[in-house]
């Protein structure tokens, strides 16, 4: 069998993201969908709710319907930027356990504002997911939500080989956050 806890990857990629992570704050699965799919299932499930802002990635409400977590999809503003006074307002009344914020988004390649992620995470009772599977294209000068670790420990931040290594066949994805989570 390989290393179960696959050690020496973690240890590689979390030189690779920098920011002094670690492996214990790295975690790599079967592409960043399983990773998304553990994810709903440590924190979604049955009787809880994840939170999304359309029109995003069309996999998470199937990773939502396989974990038997509650989907609500709040909307995007006409330029596709996040509307992050509607996303505090839908926080505030479905009380998610899990929101997932893609940055850049896809498909509209439109990144995060810093200041958005901060106030969701400030607000958001359980976990934040930003789902940076393009952060390699992100524009000069656009900061990672790698930044945030430190600060926020329900912070969870995803990353895929998929996309800018060209590598979907090899299947490996990855997340950093708390070494607790
Ligand atoms: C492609 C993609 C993923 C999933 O990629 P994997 O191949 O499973 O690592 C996750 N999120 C977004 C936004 C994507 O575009």
């Amino acid at each position: 069998y390989p290393d179960r806890e696959a050690v020496e990857l973690r240890t590689s990629l979390a030189s690779y993201l920098g920011h002094e992570l670690t492996a214990e704050r790295v975690w790599a699965a079967n592409g960043s969908n399983e990773v998304m799919q553990q994810v709903l299932q440590a924190f979604g499930g049955p009787g809880r709710t994840a939170v999304s802002f359309a029109p995003t990635y069309s996999m998470y409400p199937e990773y939502a319907r396989n974990t038997h977590t509650r989907w609500v999809a709040g909307r995007r503003r006409d330029d596709f930027g996040l509307d992050v006074d509607a996303a505090l307002a839908l926080i505030a009344t479905e009380r998610p356990d899990v929101v997932i914020l893609t940055s850049p988004n896809n498909p509209t390649g439109t990144a995060l504002d810093p200041a958005h992620t901060r106030a969701i995470l400030e607000a958001a009772p359980g976990v934040v997911v930003v789902d940076e599977a393009y952060a390699e294209f992100r524009r000069d000068g656009t900061p990672s939500a790698l930044e945030l670790l430190d600060e926020f420990p329900r912070l969870l931040v995803t990353r895929t080989m998929s996309k800018a290594f060209a590598l979907a066949g090899g299947r490996l994805g990855y997340v950093a956050a708390d070494a607790a989570i």
